[in-house]
């Protein structure tokens, strides 16, 4: 087997039976259910024969972050959910999808179509406006069928995105008041008459 053959076969035990716990039932200390679980519906091989599709047959290429688009080498893919279980999506490979980390963390248990939204929003494709006015013949962006979570998600998520840009425009405009302050005096330094 060659180095990159065996870093596969490695990297995809480590990711599945990561997936395997991670969707496993947690129980109490007295052994009473506490989180209901999901059964991971197909085998290690299923699963290494997904994720070499995904790096297009080529271990040494890359896969495209379904959201971003970001190349992303066999140790940078990360398996999501398009619709996480929670929502009641299914844990088939057909519900994978390949990810980078950024859009893993950021989407968390939304569905796909909602953080699709949240990057539109974010990264001013799209105005709140649009959703509000939008068409109701237009089903590509389907916001009135937003599950709660959706809704909580995409709203919080949306509220830090808006509140890091607010802090960082303050920050611009008093560094901006700072430096019309600084030319003042250095203005009025020079202003002075010379004795
Ligand atoms: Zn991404």
């Amino acid at each position: 087997m060659t180095d990159i053959e065996h870093e596969f076969t490695r990297i995809t035990r480590q990711r599945y039976s990561a997936m395997v716990t991670r969707f496993a039932p947690q129980y109490d200390k007295l052994g009473r259910l506490a989180k209901l679980g999901y059964t991971v519906p197909f085998n290690l091989a299923e699963y290494r024969a997904w994720y070499r599709h995904k790096l297009h047959g080529n271990l040494n290429g890359t896969a495209e972050c379904e959201y971003c688009g970001a190349n992303l080498h066999m140790y940078a893919m990360q398996t999501e959910h398009r619709l996480p279980p929670v929502q009641g999506g299914s844990m088939d490979l057909s519900n994978l999808c390949a990810a980078c980390d950024q859009c893993n963390q950021q989407k968390g248990e939304m569905s796909d179509t909602a953080f699709i939204v949240l990057r539109k929003l974010i990264t001013n494709r799209l105005t709140v406006d649009d959703i509000l006015t939008r068409d109701d013949e237009d089903r590509d962006i389907p916001v009135l069928n937003f599950t709660d979570i959706d809704r909580t998600d995409l709203l919080g998520r949306l509220q830090r995105c808006l509140r890091l840009t607010i802090k960082s425009q303050k920050r611009q405009k008093v560094d901006a008041a700072v430096r019309r302050e600084q030319e003042a005096q250095e203005w009025e330094r020079n202003a002075q008459p010379t004795r």
